[in-house]
């Protein structure tokens, strides 16, 4: 038997790309590492140098104060300062992980000015978005000095449902192009899925991913009238109708299950219990310490920065559990809707050799990054719900068209303005 990298993408792990894979994901971790790194100790000289007092005074003449307390000016140019001046720090790191590493390992197809670009975009739609977000905390914390935590929480709560509505519309578009998926056999064969199941599909569409990755990638976007699957052309061309109609029905078992509620609102009640652990930590600051002038002293501003930050990191492995059950409830679905192990199993191994994924990454990496169970997980899974339905579970050779892939790396893309893949 031939074992050319060409014929071992169709039915099995590559093991060339599996060696690259995990030396992938290695680097992109230890960047990750540098860049928290990075910003502890930016944290950590500010307030060594009282950098943040200085600041501060220096600001204090944009004194406007449309509510007592409230100084919307100084928080605009201090909230500038650090996220500008976080971002000039860690450019040579974003470059590095961002464009130089993917072109390395023949993950990116953008153009240094395309990337750029994306780059510019996301900067200006996050920094939008942060300006908001700081401001409105700041009013409350004038105004509601005790309940601001939840008020907070619960317009965020408002504000993430508006924008999950709206981010297929509105959002990923500045990002990617959208097509309908052409009418066909894939269209009727989701059709009759969904019919099958007795589900209601508002849309599929071709996300074109390939003018920016040759990863592939498919995912449930969208709440209410915005609802719809989203399929990569970068899988689109490259995967059987079989595997497709699998990949389809996962996304389909994501809508059944309501798995985008269930997201919104487990990050909700982790934002409120980070939010109230904030709330002690400023007033303990204030009140005790003495360490600002104010709660909305906006010289409080890095140190509730690293606050959040921590929070974030400690519940990352909470959030990236319940997504990894949610996955493998979907792959469950998926399987059961379809019947069809084998399909689920190539599409699985096209995904890793395309995507660049390692297939057993170690439990302490999966548990700590992944939002995905590995792809041997989801291999197994599959063999185990073949033994419990009686199915043939093995690929048979003329089934399989040609490939190459990855599954999404499951360290969380902090910044990377792609949906997760293969969701
Ligand atoms: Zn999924």
């Amino acid at each position: 038997m031939e074992t050319t990298t060409q014929q071992s993408n169709n039915a099995t792990i590559d093991t060339e790309r599996q060696k690259k894979a995990r030396e992938y994901a290695r680097k992109r971790r230890r960047l990750s590492f540098i860049n928290m790194g990075i910003a502890a100790l930016a944290l950590l000289f500010i307030f060594w140098s009282e950098l943040n007092i200085v600041l501060r005074n220096l600001l204090q003449p944009l004194n406007w104060q449309p509510v007592p307390g409230w100084y919307p000016w100084q928080v605009l140019v201090y909230l500038l300062i650090l996220t500008l001046g976080y971002q000039v720090i860690t450019f040579p790191l974003d470059y590095y992980g961002g464009f130089v590493l993917p072109h390395r390992y023949g993950l990116s197809t953008m153009t240094l000015r395309s990337w750029l670009a994306d780059l510019l975009k996301g900067l200006v739609l996050s920094l939008i978005l942060e300006i908001l977000a700081i401001e409105l905390i700041y009013l409350l914390l004038a105004t509601q000095p005790q309940t601001w935590w939840l008020w907070v929480a619960l317009i965020m709560l408002f504000f993430t449902v508006v924008m999950a509505n709206l981010a297929p519309v509105l959002i990923l578009p500045i990002f990617y192009k959208f097509t309908p998926l052409p009418e066909g056999e894939l269209t009727q064969r989701l059709l009759a899925l969904a019919d099958r199941t007795h589900t209601r599909v508002r849309g599929v569409f071709t996300m074109h991913l390939s003018s920016k990755t040759t990863a592939a990638n498919a995912a449930l976007m969208g709440l209410g009238n915005t609802r719809r699957i989203v399929l990569g052309d970068t899988m689109l061309d490259r995967y059987t109708p079989d595997e497709i109609e699998v990949v389809l029905a996962h996304e389909l078992g994501h809508h059944v299950h309501h798995d985008l509620w269930k997201l919104i609102l487990t990050q909700s009640v982790l934002t409120l219990g980070s939010l109230y652990l904030l709330n002690l930590a400023l007033h303990w600051a204030v009140e005790i310490q003495h360490y600002f002038l104010s709660l909305t002293d906006v010289a409080a501003m890095p140190y509730l920065f690293l606050l959040t930050a921590i929070f974030g990191l400690i519940v990352l492995p909470l959030s990236n559990g319940l997504s990894r059950a949610i996955e493998y409830q979907a792959d469950e679905y998926a399987l059961q809707t379809t019947k069809m192990v084998a399909a689920f199993k190539s599409a699985m191994i096209r995904l890793a050799n395309q995507n660049l994924a390692d297939i057993e990454p170690s439990p302490l990496i999966e548990f700590l990054f992944h939002d995905h169970p590995a792809i041997g997980k989801r291999l197994k899974h599959a063999d185990e719900f073949a033994d419990r339905h009686a199915l043939n579970a093995s690929i048979s050779a003329e089934s399989l068209a040609p490939v190459s892939s990855t599954e999404p790396p499951g360290i969380p893309s902090s910044g990377s303005s792609t949906p997760d893949a293969a969701h």
